[in-house]
């Protein structure tokens, strides 16, 4: 097997950077008309800013506001926008669901694609993958596509307008990497590119790791205040470049298959792609019979950031049987990246080891509590 490595063509990233937007897709050699599939408060917070950037290169846009969820029907809404102009480039401006919308459509027309995520809460806009969801709100296809985006642009003015716990999911989407790149590399199991793991995306991913525990907390202190730091500017690296670089080019394993388990259950739709993916994180650990000092380290940073340790957490308190065994039974089916493990993986075992989770998270609270009335 080959080794694998794929990366956007470039990233840039830091305060106001949608200023040089157009600078950046001229220098590329990327030409319009553009169609930009924004949510409407990246039109609100950008509109007038893409106006004038994109008028300085000579780039005429239009703009498809994006339906909120990533979907067959919404690609195909957006396919016929692209067609109508007719684009030469799709720019997605949003959360993780509408840069997958945008980012299939540009892969079906065959047009370059430039990603401006608004939200550091999830690894997608590095990547080259689409997940597409059913109407009810169902993982259904994880599509993947032939090119990365040419350019990844992250405007941290705009990232920081946006709630706390969209930085908080994307650090639970980028704890997940490195455990998961780990796995990968441990089973020599295909990457998103079906290549083998690089050096260097364990590097990256390893990386990721060591910077949610360094600044995870004081990125979170500074996004509540909206304020931009050091820190706050490190987990976004870490949540959109390190995160998006580490899975894509080492690969996905259990915590991603939990996650998909979890989406079968509707009492966890109001919790986001990187929460679920938190928990699975803590499940694949028990899975693989991690050393509990790792587990500790795990549920400790959860907790500090506020990400979920327990069911009750992702809306599942006093979860039925039938369920969890829908989850597991979900969370194994053929093709899912928990069968990159470095061991056979049963739907059975899943169900034992989300219990498992779950149990540990819970005593985890407890103790905090009982040292916390202590002080
Ligand atoms: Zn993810």
């Amino acid at each position: 097997m080959l080794s694998v490595f794929s990366a956007p063509a470039r990233y840039t990233q830091g305060v106001n950077a949608t200023v040089i937007l157009g600078r950046e897709m001229a220098g590329l050699g990327l030409e319009g008309p553009a169609l930009i599939v924004a949510g409407k408060s990246a039109v609100a917070q950008l509109f007038d800013t893409w106006k004038q950037t994109l008028a300085e290169v000579g780039c005429g846009f239009r703009v498809h506001s994006f339906g909120g969820e990533c979907t067959l029907t919404e690609i195909s809404l957006i396919r016929r926008a692209a067609e109508a102009l007719p684009a030469r480039i799709i720019i997605g401006a949003g959360g993780g669901k509408a840069l997958d919308a945008a980012r299939a459509t540009a892969a079906e027309l065959s047009l370059p694609f430039v990603s401006c995520p608004t939200l550091a809460s999830t690894d997608a806009p590095c990547s080259a993958v689409s997940i597409i969801y059913t109407e009810a709100g169902v993982v259904a296809e994880v599509r993947i596509l032939p090119n990365n985006p040419v350019l990844v642009l992250v405007d941290t003015q705009v990232v920081v307008q946006a709630p706390p716990r969209f930085l908080i999911s994307g650090m639970g989407d980028a704890l997940a990497t490195w455990f998961e790149a780990r796995a990968c590399a441990a089973a020599n199991a295909k990457n998103l590119r079906g290549g083998r793991s690089t050096r260097s995306a364990l590097a990256l991913a390893e990386l990721c790791y060591r910077t949610l525990l360094k600044d995870g907390a004081a990125a979170i202190e500074a996004a509540r205040a909206r304020r931009i730091s050091p820190a706050f500017e490190r987990i976004v690296e870490a949540n959109t470049l390190l995160s998006g670089l580490g899975f894509e080019s080492s690969g996905l394993a259990a915590a991603h298959s939990i996650h998909n388990g979890l989406t079968m259950a509707p009492q966890t739709r109001a919790f986001y792609h990187g929460e679920k993916v938190a928990f699975g994180t803590l499940v694949q650990l028990v899975m693989e019979e991690s050393p509990l000092p790792e587990i500790e380290e795990v549920i400790g940073f959860c907790i500090q950031v506020g990400l979920p340790v327990t069911l009750a957490q992702i809306g599942l308190q006093d979860l039925p049987r039938e369920i969890l065994e829908k989850i597991a039974v979900r969370a194994t089916q053929p093709g899912e990246s928990i069968h990159n493990e470095p061991f056979e993986v049963s739907s059975a075992q899943v169900a034992a080891a989300i219990l498992r989770a779950d149990e540990l998270g819970r005593s985890w609270q407890d103790r905090r509590q009982a040292t916390s009335r202590k002080a």
